[in-house]
């Protein structure tokens, strides 16, 4: 007999939907989401990560759809849900005026977690923080700030952390600290959803999902994304690529034009095509520079859904045509 892999799942909902006014802003989202992963949110702005994320920690009620999050009703146990995961936001909301320490003292009270003292120490150990356990929250820099709110997020050891853009304007070195400790969470077992704008950010991710107005429209690793996107890359490299970027654009076949540092980035479904549009362009401007297969990247693949989203050309139900779910 197979093993039972309930105690697995972590996230299991299914057409959660939410209106405000008039306005659709989730539209029939399904996902499930498993011990240990650490998963992507991506989409424009506005596209319902937040409300979504909302609806799953049970901080806002659903108009249609259902699920459970850590077993328990997103509808009936929201109370009970609340209390055992950890959201972090991108807004800083703890006390300025209060050291590091004392916030995290503070939130300990809030969750009136037994042994406080220990907790708090514990939680500034874990997480890099005790050596400015007694500095100002007001006078720590972004990435700082953003490592306060993690711990305290994770300190009443959440076995889901839900983060809403957690690094929008920390710099890049901290991101990359803040994802190791991240990835070291996911490592005891703690699951992660996260939205992000970042490509980098995405890469980091088990899986990522991808949402446009509502509705997600892909989802996979980020190998099954590109690959599912269907898109092939040429990159041009040598001089004039200006020029060469001005003429291929309008090009049939030719869906994207990018410069990246000296080279060109020329993006579209069908390879032929690109090929022609691309050799063409190199002729007529007697350009000596060299077009090569280049790989599809995230960005364009994101470019192309949002692209496709903004033009109401959404696969049926606004599935994606990658898996969504996972296995
Ligand atoms: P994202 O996190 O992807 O940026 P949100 O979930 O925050 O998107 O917002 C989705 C849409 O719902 C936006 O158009 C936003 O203005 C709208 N919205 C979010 N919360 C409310 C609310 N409480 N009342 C009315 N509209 C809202």
């Amino acid at each position: 007999m197979a093993p039972d892999r309930s105690e697995d799942v972590v996230i299991d909902i299914h057409g959660l939907t939410k209106r405000f006014g008039d306005k659709t802003v989730v539209d029939d989202v399904s996902l499930d989401v498993r011990r240990g992963e650490i998963v992507g949110f991506l989409g424009p702005n506005g596209s319902g990560k937040t409300t979504t994320i909302r609806m799953i920690c049970g901080l806002l009620r659903p108009d249609a759809g259902s699920g459970t999050c850590l077993g328990l009703d997103i509808r009936k146990d929201a109370n009970r849900i609340k209390r055992l995961v950890g959201y972090m936001t991108q807004r800083f909301s703890y006390y300025e005026d209060l050291t590091i320490r004392e916030n995290l003292d503070f939130v300990a009270r809030i969750y009136a977690l037994p042994d406080r003292a220990a907790v708090v120490k514990r939680t500034l150990e874990r997480l890099g923080l005790y050596g400015r356990r007694d500095q100002l929250a007001g006078s720590l820099s972004g990435g700082w700030k953003q490592r306060l709110a993690l711990a305290a997020s994770v300190m009443h050891q959440p076995r889901l952390l839900l983060l809403d853009e957690p690094t929008a304007g920390v710099d890049p070195q901290a991101r990359r600290e803040f994802w190791d400790e991240i990835h070291t969470l996911a490592e005891d077992g703690l699951t992660v959803l996260v939205s992000t704008h970042y490509m980098d950010e995405a890469e980091r991710c088990h899986r990522i999902i991808y949402i446009a107005y509502g509705k997600i429209v892909a989802g996979g690793t980020v190998e099954e994304v590109i690959e599912s996107s269907g898109l092939s890359t040429i990159i041009v490299s040598g001089r004039d690529v200006g020029t060469i970027a001005k003429i291929v654009r309008d090009r049939p076949g030719v869906e994207q034009v990018a410069p990246f540092g000296n080279d060109l980035h020329v993006v579209g479904p069908d390879p032929a095509a690109l090929r022609a549009a691309v050799d063409a362009a190199l002729a007529e401007t007697g350009s000596d520079a060299v077009a090569s297969a280049g790989q599809t990247n995230l960005e364009d693949v994101f470019i192309r859904l949002m692209q496709t989203a903004q033009a109401g050309d959404l696969p049926a139900n606004g599935r994606p045509t990658a898996t969504e779910r996972s296995p």
